[in-house]
């Protein structure tokens, strides 16, 4: 299974003009020019 989570829109201006930033699952917005990462935590599981 991957821990790979794809944004639909971006966290800081709700754009969804989304690209591929690093191999290891970075995320550029186009619109705001801000670069994030999105970090999978796990599911089904309450710590
Ligand atoms: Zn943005």
């Amino acid at each position: 299974m991957s821990t790979r989570a794809v944004p639909f829109h971006c966290p800081y201006c709700g754009d969804e003009d989304l690209e591929p930033y690093e191999k290891d699952g970075g995320w550029y917005c186009r619109s705001c020019a801000r670069a994030f990462k999105l970090t999978f935590l796990g599911i089904g599981v309450k710590i």
